[in-house]
């Protein structure tokens, strides 16, 4: 009865096989762990240039109402994104970032004989939020760049599939699917499969084949659309995401989420951000001027790198990445080791600002040298 395993046994089977999300090293952990002064952290896609001022502007002044509980129902903050996306309040689900609307999807859609369609080297959370609830996993073989290939996706799409998560771009890839492509995918899939699409980094894509997938919606109610203030608004400490779906799909999720999931701080921060148009485009040229950095030096050392329409890149280092990661640990740089992706050989560099991408360069060469 005491045993251990005994609790183990007790959970459920989904639950017993789970392997942790893991997440980028926090610099707190490095720095507890080898003293170092100087920290860089490339690893998580968090924008370098941290929160728009408007947004702590906005929280600073909220703090007198804490012992409220926030508005469960998030009034502004999805009054503010419908008029931004010109759908209705009632399209707008919120979320402990957009990772709750995924397990959210998963909770009120899955059972233990639903089929789950994602693209292998796609998100780490789609397996875990399918597993967690006990419905099986369907991983589609991947395009030749890592990518989505959309019609193998659909060839995995069989009898028992309820579900299919894409994520476009996709992290850690940072590839994209145009609407053409897309377009065709949505159209044909059977209107009884629900389909999440993650647009996690929607904000950074410029590309003119990059879709506007809001308009879909009016014809197709099994589609989510979701995006996040975690990366581009600068609020990733905050969790705060939202869906974007039909009515019908919006009233379901409403029902099996916690009455005040989001913190009544991150629904200031995130109003506030969303209005702060001048601190999102300074987030887009940054992103811009250090993809630009970071790829001539990758060309330099004759370093495959994954073209990404993203916030961070995915580099093959020809070799098992494992050592390189930890030698750039001791050098003060986090990076992200993709080796729970079945890309060991590759790392993923989230782009910094010009000094950090230098400090990543500088002991990235440092370490070529000595491995
Ligand atoms: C970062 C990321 C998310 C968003 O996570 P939050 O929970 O909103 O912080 C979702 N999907 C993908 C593909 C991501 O990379």
């Amino acid at each position: 009865m005491h045993d251990k395993n005994s609790i183990y046994g007790l959970a459920t089977d989904g639950v017993r096989h789970l392997v942790p999300y893991k997440p980028g090293k926090p610099m707190e952990e490095l720095e507890r762990e080898l003293g170092l002064s100087k920290i860089v952290k490339l690893a998580s896609n968090e924008n370098p240039l941290g929160p728009s001022p408007r947004a702590i502007e906005a929280i600073q002044s909220f703090m007198k109402d804490l012992a409220r509980y926030p508005d469960g129902n998030g009034f502004n903050l999805k009054a503010a994104l419908a008029s931004k996306l010109m759908v209705n309040a009632n399209q707008i689900t919120l979320g402990n970032g957009s990772n709750e609307i995924l397990e959210l999807v998963a909770r009120a859609f899955l059972t233990r004989d639903s089929e789950v369609v994602f693209s292998r080297h796609a998100f780490a959370v789609y397996p875990i939020v399918t597993q967690a609830v006990g419905a099986k996993a369907v991983v589609a073989s991947a395009a030749p760049d890592f990518g989505h290939d959309l019609a193998e996706m659909r060839r995995c799409v069989g009898e028992k599939t309820r579900l299919i998560f894409i994520a476009n771009p996709n992290n850690p890839t940072g590839g994209y699917l145009s609407e053409a492509e897309l377009g065709a995918f949505l159209e044909s899939l059977p209107a009884d499969i629900i389909c999440v699409l993650d647009e996690a980094y929607f904000e950074y894509v410029d590309k003119p084949d990059y879709p506007d997938s809001i308009p879909w919606l009016q014809n197709h109610p099994n589609l989510i659309v979701t995006r996040t203030f975690s990366k581009a608004y600068g609020l990733a400490g905050f969790r705060c995401g939202y869906g974007i779906s039909s009515p019908e799909m919006t009233d379901i999720l409403n029902r099996v989420r916690q009455p005040f999931n989001n913190n009544s701080l991150a629904l200031t921060a995130a109003e506030a951000a969303l209005s702060d148009t001048g601190f999102l485009g300074r987030t887009l040229e940054i992103n811009s001027e250090g993809m630009v950095q970071l790829t001539r030096f990758f060309d330099e050392y004759d370093l495959k790198w994954l073209p990404s329409v993203g916030n961070f890149i995915t580099v093959d280092m020809n070799r098992d990445a494992a050592p390189i990661y930890d030698a750039l640990l001791r050098e003060g740089v986090i990076v992200r080791p993709i080796a729970n992706y079945e890309m060991p050989n590759h790392l993923r560099i989230s782009i910094g600002t010009r000094d950090e991408n230098k400090f990543f360069m500088d002991a990235l060469t440092h370490v070529l040298r000595n491995v």
